[in-house]
């Protein structure tokens, strides 16, 4: 069975992921950790974080992509904005989905396994999840160590980020990665998300993105997206059709980051 990749990215923090394809975080405390996100819901999930901690643990999404909740049925309880609760019933939460998952994303993320990915489909249909809200400023006391909901809309309408300030790290899930995804070509909502981090960004020094690796990037990548939103608005760049593997619909490519808008997928 294919291992799933597991890398410490700093004290008590770990890159738990999705065999290449999503990333997803442990973030522990004292009292209790925290898994931020859960992936499209392929591989023993549970299994392989109680490896890691046996505190107990409370399951927070960044957004409410099927990629990003599709294992939030392993779970009794996930935390999502409520805003993204009904986005999150725009695909179905199943092993159709999971399978469809696995032959888009692993031929560009992990083209040599996507056999053995595949196989990790579970071959019952998971629970559907249960939700429970979360708002800004909403803050999870992990006990000596705290995640900070940041309300960042833009890639769907109840996306978050999470600041743990004592290490000094944001955990962006879709919100900030190298490859930025608006449904739409409203740039305005999405700008001003990444002005508020930005305005926070004396508080921490690394982000850390919901997918490609490393999972732990300058914070300058969110300067850098409003630069582009900023330009892509003022007519100063387009967004030209360049259809690749993954995604339909018009990218503003510069220096190794991408936004894409009027995504179809
Ligand atoms: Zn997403």
């Amino acid at each position: 069975m294919l291992e799933r990749p597991v890398v410490k990215i700093a004290p008590d923090t770990y890159l738990v992921s999705e065999y290449k394809l999503v990333n997803m975080f442990l973030v522990v405390g004292k009292h209790r950790a925290a898994l931020i996100d859960t992936g499209g819901g392929i591989g023993p999930l549970p299994e392989d974080i109680e490896r890691l901690t046996g505190l107990p643990l409370v399951v927070i999404a960044t957004h409410g992509d099927p990629d990003h909740v599709g294992g939030a049925g392993h779970f009794p309880h996930v935390y999502l904005h409520p805003l993204d609760w009904e986005h999150s019933r725009r695909f179905p939460l199943n092993n159709t989905m999971r399978k469809w998952f696995v032959k888009t994303r692993a031929p560009v993320r992990n083209p040599d396994n996507e056999r053995k990915i595949d196989a990790l489909v579970p071959r019952q249909e998971l629970p559907q999840p249960e939700y429970l809200p979360l708002a800004d400023g909403d803050v999870f006391d992990l006990g000596g160590r705290t995640l900070e909901v940041i309300h960042t809309p833009g890639h769907s309408p109840g996306s978050i980020c999470l600041l743990d300030k004592e290490n000094r790290l944001l955990f962006t899930g879709d919100t900030v990665n190298v490859s930025m995804a608006l449904t739409g070509h409203d740039f305005h909502e999405y700008n001003a998300s990444l002005r508020r981090l930005w305005a926070r960004e004396s508080e921490f020094d690394s982000i850390c993105i919901g997918h490609e690796l490393p999972a732990m990037r300058e914070k300058q990548a969110i300067a850098r997206y409003i630069s582009m939103t900023d330009r892509l608005m003022s007519g100063e760049a387009a967004a030209v059709c360049a259809p690749d593997a993954i995604r339909v619909g018009k990218v503003f490519r510069e220096n190794g980051l991408e936004i894409w808008c009027d995504c179809e997928a």
